[in-house]
């Protein structure tokens, strides 16, 4: 099979993925082996968790935060100025601050596990997918390809943890936001005007 530590590490990372919940992800993916000295100062305790620094191996290639890589999830004005962030749809993003807003005024704090990505982070990600699901259909219901990912346009980001995809599905669409598929809670995309009427979910990210 593999050597070392890369099973661990990738089923880890799909975790991080498909979940929503994040906390055991970021731990399990800093120390990847990737040769990186250090990649971020967050196991010393320090108050910043802004991924500045967060670097990972998924599927054999090294991703950073310049890919759209963070190795935890963050509420989105806390990472504005980070490219998996910045590189967000302005309208998009904007969205999604008054939606944090408005659930953080319920209660329910909004969290981002992923938002922009590059496209070879976006490969990086289904090949891992591949090796998990052990075939290229059934990974690419849960990860799509480069040229299809609304994260590499910038047009989508993945909510956690569940509480708050609870919290978008009740009320994401009076900001214009909506779930896109049935079998992924988190993920959301601007597919209707602010108060609209949410477009229906297609099965997976296969369809459509
Ligand atoms: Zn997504």
């Amino acid at each position: 099979m593999h050597h070392q530590s890369r099973p661990h590490v990738i089923a880890s990372s799909i975790v991080c993925l498909l979940a929503l919940t994040v906390a055991g992800c970021a731990a399990a993916s800093i120390h990847d082996g990737d040769g990186s000295p250090n990649p971020t100062s967050r196991s010393r305790g320090a108050p910043a968790e802004v991924p500045t620094g967060d670097v990972t191996q998924v599927a054999g290639v090294s991703v950073s935060s310049a890919d759209g890589y963070s190795a935890d999830s963050h509420p989105l004005a806390e990472i504005a100025d980070t490219p998996e962030i910045a590189n967000l749809d302005r309208d998009l993003r904007r969205a999604v601050d008054r939606a944090t807003e408005a659930a953080a005024a319920d209660g329910v704090e909004v969290r981002i596990n992923s938002g922009w990505r590059t496209a070879r982070y976006q490969q990086a990600l289904l090949d891992q997918a591949v090796e998990e699901h052990g075939s290229l259909r059934e990974a690419r219901r849960w990860v799509n390809t480069p040229g299809r990912s609304a994260h590499v346009q910038g047009r989508a980001v993945d909510v956690g943890q569940i509480d708050a995809a609870s919290w978008m599905q009740e009320h994401g669409s009076d900001f214009g936001l909506c779930q896109t598929y049935e079998n992924e809670s988190w993920h959301y995309e601007l597919s209707t005007d602010p108060g609209g009427t949410c477009p229906a979910m297609l099965r997976d990210s296969t369809a459509g």
